[in-house]
């Protein structure tokens, strides 16, 4: 008689939440007051190893409970599924959750139940490289191309990319994988900064933090701006006066701008020289982004931390909307969309500079770049991953900066697993610091 497989027992979930507000950390245009915060999944397993799988959605604060619950609605659809199946194929997964007949009103393919699927399909992801005894990275790297191809969906992109248009990019990118592995683990992949340039932040500190990154390493970093022009001409001289000529200097108005505004604007600060502006507009607004492009170049044009799914970025492609495409690891519906947004840009020749910082969303996207690096694009020419510099002491295999490049992670999984004294701390409402907080603020009332 066969052993009986061992399977999923249990999809725990946690509201998580950091008071980044307090010190303006994150703070930008369209959100100035953010509470880092997840939505957090752990899989359990009946196998005799422990492993657990861990993933979670990045939010801001206040409806990180409605994400919780999204997740907890996927949970029918992962228990009880046989380990051994489900590690081998997450793309069966990935089709079932976002095939549900009936969840599927709710997106489709968008929003809040889109990023609950991608929270449980990368937490499956980070249990099967943790069995595999790999970090994701190497995991991806090392798959054979037909297989990576067969865990893509590719309904609505097939106008642009193919199966076999995937699968010849990842043959292709498969020539001289050792060589950019060796270089990987040698020198890491190259990051650039966003921690001196929150819009909270004084002229002293963004002078102090601009240097400071210089100083690290770092040949590039990024200004929040698009809420009061003399401000951002004031911040930009101050920025550029810190870093000199040579640093790349982004800029990125958080969707705040209408479409004529935002070329009114970065024509504005064009005299700082910006690389890229971020998020003009709208994450929706293709034709915007496009005609946008057009006007600001040579600034050039990058978004994607908002854009909902792979057929949004499809179009920004086709349109010639993008200069940079920035995927996040935890917007979209997992590893498997990020594959396939990943082979879309490499079809295309546009490169990715993952939108990261949040909480554990570095410690995710490093993953994914290193494997387009190592057996995709093959290219970390003008690559560049946002890095921001908190909350990594949250995470058990927290990302490691050497020299402004995030150092290739080495311990199995997705880097997703969060301390346990962290999760029991800040889980809201009920954690010891956020109890403790109201009990402060009871008694400072009475
Ligand atoms: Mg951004």
């Amino acid at each position: 008689m066969s052993p009986t497989p061992r399977r999923v027992t249990a999809v725990d979930t946690y509201d998580i939440r950091f008071p980044t507000s307090r010190e303006l950390d994150g703070s930008d245009a369209m959100n100035p007051d953010p509470d880092y915060s997840a939505a957090y999944v752990v899989l359990r397993t009946d196998a005799e190893d422990g492993h657990e799988g861990h993933g979670f959605t990045f939010t801001i604060g206040r409806g990180n409970d409605v994400q919780v619950a999204a997740v907890q609605a996927l949970r029918a659809h992962v228990v009880g599924r046989p380990l051994d199946a489900l590690c081998a194929d997450p793309g069966t997964l990935h089709r079932d959750l976002i095939g549900d007949s009936q969840l599927r009103w709710l997106g489709p393919e968008k929003g809040v139940m889109h990023m609950a699927i991608g929270a449980v399909v990368n937490a499956v992801w980070d249990l099967a490289a943790k069995r595999a005894a790999t970090p994701l990275w190497k995991l991806l790297a090392d798959a054979d191309p037909a297989w990576l191809v067969s865990q893509v969906d590719f309904r609505y992109i097939a106008d642009a990319l193919t199966p076999e248009d995937a699968l010849a990019l990842l043959r292709a990118g498969r020539d001289g994988a050792a060589a950019r592995e060796a270089r990987l683990r040698a020198h890491g992949y190259p990051g650039y900064t966003t921690s001196p340039g929150w819009l909270g932040y004084s002229d002293e500190k963004l002078t102090r933090l601009a240097r400071q990154a210089v100083a690290d390493g770092f040949t590039q970093i990024k200004l929040k701006v698009g809420a009061d022009l003399a401000d951002d001409l004031r911040r930009c001289r101050v920025a550029r006066a810190a870093i000199g000529p040579g640093i790349r200097l982004a800029i990125d108005a958080n969707q705040r701008w209408n479409r004529d505004e935002a070329v009114r604007w970065t024509r504005a600060l064009a005299e700082f020289d910006p690389y890229w502006v971020e998020e003009p507009t709208s994450p929706d607004d293709v034709l915007a982004h496009a005609a946008i492009r057009d006007a600001v170049a040579p600034v050039k044009v990058a978004t994607g931390e908002h854009v909902q799914n792979r057929i949004v970025f499809k179009q920004l492609l086709q349109a010639g909307a993008v200069d940079v495409l920035q995927i996040d690891a935890a917007r979209v519906g997992g590893v498997n969309e990020n594959l396939a947004i990943l082979l879309l840009a490499a079809r295309f020749g546009v490169p990715v500079c993952p939108h990261a910082g949040g909480v554990g969303l570095c410690e995710l996207v490093q993953h994914l770049s290193m494997f387009d690096y190592v057996a995709l694009s093959g290219t970390t020419e003008d690559r560049v991953i946002e890095y921001v510099d908190h909350l990594h002491e949250h995470f058990t295999d927290p990302v490691r900066m050497r020299a402004g490049h995030y150092a290739a992670p080495t311990a199995p999984g997705f880097s997703a697993t969060m301390r346990a004294e962290s999760i029991a701390r800040f889980t809201y409402p009920d954690g010891a610091f956020w109890a403790a907080d109201r009990a402060q603020r009871k008694g400072a009332a009475a």
